[in-house]
């Protein structure tokens, strides 16, 4: 008979959405477990120094962040849970989730918060050298290329956004797209050919991110041209990839609204999906900020939002006995 584990929140992912959300909630005796998923801890287990988070005057490591975050959370309640949920139905109370191996969560409240994955080129270079000069993460990152040259790959919002981000730190930016216009918005198009630190090259694609000596760093990115073939060689102290991310919903498609990026539609300003009950945060529904104190951010609003929704509902069912 299949194990079954109730909770009165229930969180899926373990980032820095879903830890904060377990933090607040077990403080608010809402015995949260967490669902870890695959990839327990989220993007923060391959990222490196991190030195963007408030309250650490020194780098700090990502997977250390993440450690840290996690047994804050065990330490206040929360139970940790390794398993990947196969599949959801919001459609019952209380909700009910089952993981691969068949275990049945029930949750009277239910933090959505599997994140999103940046996408990569698929490039051997690109993997070796990740955190080695080759990053999905301009905010994040982009400090550690004062005064370097760097190249941002991608011709989308986000692309365009990094690039001129980047030139706070490096006079030298290169964007390079496979096409000969970009689709980032016309606004961002504008700023971003009148900046004279951004040059942008077109019609090109990475064949290769060239490492230095030992492959520590990056040192180049050997290009290819999309109309001619040629291969051209630039050189790059930091590469940037921003070729999109992807959203972790499809679990929830056809029971939640997705947009047509594939995030999570909540409510403005609140973690509130169109479920009363289920709520989201982070990644998962967020494609401006992708920050870890973002994201930590509205692991806290959507605990709020839960509780709430449970003293609500409390108060709705005492009035009803009465
Ligand atoms: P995106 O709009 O999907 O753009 C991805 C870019 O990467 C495209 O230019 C695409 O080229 C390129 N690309 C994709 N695969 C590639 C590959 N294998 N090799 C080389 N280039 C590749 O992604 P995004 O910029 O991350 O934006 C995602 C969503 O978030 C969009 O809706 C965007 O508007 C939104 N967003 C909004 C803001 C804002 O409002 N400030 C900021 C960031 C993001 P092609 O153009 O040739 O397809």
């Amino acid at each position: 008979m299949a194990e079954t584990i109730h909770s009165g929140m229930l969180i899926l992912g373990s980032g820095p959405a879903g830890l904060t959300a377990a933090i607040y909630g077990a403080r608010a005796g809402l015995s949260p477990v967490v669902i870890q998923g695959i990839e327990a801890g989220g993007q923060l287990m391959t990222t490196t120094d991190v030195e963007n988070y408030p309250g650490f005057r020194d780098v700090i490591q990502g997977p250390w962040l993440m450690e840290e975050m996690q047994a804050q959370a065990e330490h206040v309640g929360a139970r940790m849970v390794f398993d990947m949920i196969a599949s959801v139905d919001f459609s019952q109370r209380p909700f009910r989730l089952i993981g691969d191996g068949g275990t049945i969560y029930t949750g009277n409240t239910v933090v959505i918060a599997t994140g999103a994955q940046a996408r990569w080129l698929g490039l051997e270079s690109e993997t070796r050298l990740r955190g080695q000069g080759v990053s999905a993460c301009a905010t994040c990152d982009g400090f550690f290329y004062r005064g370097k040259k760097v190249a941002v790959i991608g011709g989308g919002n986000t692309a365009v956004e990094e690039a001129l981000y980047l030139t706070n730190h490096s006079q030298d930016v290169t964007l390079i797209h496979r096409r000969d216009s970009v689709r980032a918005e016309k606004i961002l198009q504008n700023r971003l050919f009148a900046h004279p630190h951004i040059k942008v090259l077109w019609n090109k694609t990475v064949d290769h991110f060239i490492g230095g000596d030992g492959n520590s760093g990056l040192v180049g990115l050997d290009l290819r041209d999309t109309v001619t073939g040629e291969i051209s060689r630039l050189d790059a102290d930091g590469a940037f990839v921003a070729i999109g991310h992807a959203p972790a919903t499809s679990l929830f498609r056809g029971q939640l609204a997705l947009d047509s990026d594939g995030y999570l539609v909540v409510e403005p300003g609140t973690s509130r999906t169109a479920i009363p009950g289920v709520f989201a945060c982070g990644d998962v529904t967020d494609k401006h900020y992708r920050q870890a104190v973002t994201a930590a951010g509205m692991g806290c609003m959507a605990a709020l939002d839960a509780e709430r929704y449970l003293a609500q509902a409390r108060f709705d069912a005492a009035v009803a006995a009465e």
